[in-house]
């Protein structure tokens, strides 16, 4: 089996496991409680959020603990528009539905007027339009995502933070791919809010944070205890948290070699399909950049299939890929991403994403699967001719 699907989940570090085990084991106090068990669980959250304050260059009371990028965006979303009654928000039709969905609620519900900002035929933001739509709206909130996770696309958020400040606006972004993948140092430049999921680079599912930056105070979305500051009520994720900070260490620790490892797999795919003989690959959005596009994201079209899916055809081989992402196949079918940049409909999109699991064996094994798969498809629709 290959798994090559790691924007939608990545398996957990064996390192990330071990960090995790005690938490599951002899550690299992309630970190709110005062007496020893509670301490020590304690102390390893209050470690945890140094560890990730340190290495996104902020301070660990602008770290909160929740369950994930979902519940991450909806409370920046939601509780910024109405902690500061905003009525304008500035998106784009690519961004993931844990941020389309809320800001659809609250124009829904007359909050807000949405803009969308326009995107080239790659997905990339036009900033231009972006500070066009600020000049009308300054004080709007601004959510565009790091990195998208159907075609791998990096925006520049340097950019869209200096316009935010210039303009007085809110920038939340959605930087769910990118925790790990991109450094990001916040002593560089704002932003108001980003947010991270721990099982997009090695950690556990169902634990996440949210970076609140200092100068807000928002409401709390889930009320109960007091813990996080009162930010986020319920006992923590104390099993969660130790994975998120071990496997976030290590995302940086290794950063250099992973970075090299997936951007060599990537340029391999890329390669070995451009020399396989099937024609008309279409490559999605920047995916052949490797400034402008994530090394462990590709995102591919091929017109060429004639018959059923390459997901499904190459499941039936043991190989996990996807089509779109992993969250919208649970859903109404069809990519939102490609279908705003792309004009023609149905082109069938594959999006293959790596992990430092994968090898360059199973790349091969991958292509020549994809060339078997075509040539079946082809004899097929030959047959059916005659
Ligand atoms: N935003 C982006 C860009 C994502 O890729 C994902 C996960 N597919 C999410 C948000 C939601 O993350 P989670 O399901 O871990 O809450």
């Amino acid at each position: 089996e290959i798994y090559c699907d790691s924007a939608a989940t990545t398996a957990i570090d064996p390192e990330v496991i071990e960090a995790i085990l005690p938490y599951l084991t002899t550690n299992f106090g309630n970190p709110s409680s005062s007496h020893w068990a509670g301490r020590k669980v304690r102390e390893m959250i209050d470690n945890a959020r140094n560890t990730i304050a340190k290495l996104l260059g902020v301070t660990a009371e602008e770290i909160f603990f929740v369950s994930g990028a979902t519940e991450a965006n909806n409370l920046a979303l939601s509780e910024s528009i109405r902690e500061y009654e905003l009525t304008h928000a500035i998106t784009s039709k690519i961004e993931h539905k844990a941020v389309l969905q809320p800001l659809l609620k609250h124009e829904r519900e007359g909050d807000i007027e949405i803009s969308y900002v326009k995107l080239d035929k790659k997905g990339n933001v036009d900033i231009e339009h972006l500070e066009h739509l600020l000049d009308a709206n300054p004080q709007s909130l601004i959510s565009l995502m790091h990195a998208n996770n159907e075609i791998g696309n990096i925006t520049d958020i340097e950019a869209i933070s200096k316009l935010a400040e210039k303009y007085n606006a809110i920038f939340h972004t959605d930087t769910t791919q990118t925790i790990g993948k991109v450094k990001i140092d916040l002593k560089e430049f704002p932003v108001d809010f980003l947010v991270g999921s721990a099982h997009k680079f090695h950690g556990p599912k169902g634990v996440g944070f949210i970076y609140i930056n200092k100068r807000h105070k928002l409401k709390p979305q889930i009320l109960g205890g007091a813990q996080e500051k009162g930010q986020r009520g319920g006992t923590e994720n104390a099993i969660g948290i130790a994975g998120l900070a071990k496997a976030l260490e290590i995302s940086y620790r290794d950063f250099d070699s992973i970075h090299e490892k997936t951007t060599t797999l990537k340029q391999r795919l890329i390669s070995q399909l451009e020399n396989s003989g099937i024609p008309e690959i279409g490559f999605n959005g920047e995916s052949k950049s490797s400034s402008q596009s994530l090394s462990s994201i590709v995102n591919i079209s091929f017109p060429c299939l004639q018959s059923g899916s390459l997901v499904n055809s190459l499941d039936t081989f043991g190989i996990a890929v996807s089509g779109g992402s992993a969250c919208s196949n649970l859903g109404n079918g069809g990519s939102h991403v490609i279908s705003a940049i792309q004009d023609e409909e149905n082109k069938e999109n594959v999006r293959f994403s790596f992990s430092k699991f994968n090898t360059t064996e199973e790349i091969d094994q991958i292509v020549n699967t994809i060339a078997k798969i075509y040539e079946a498809d082809n004899n097929t629709v030959e047959e059916s001719i005659d």
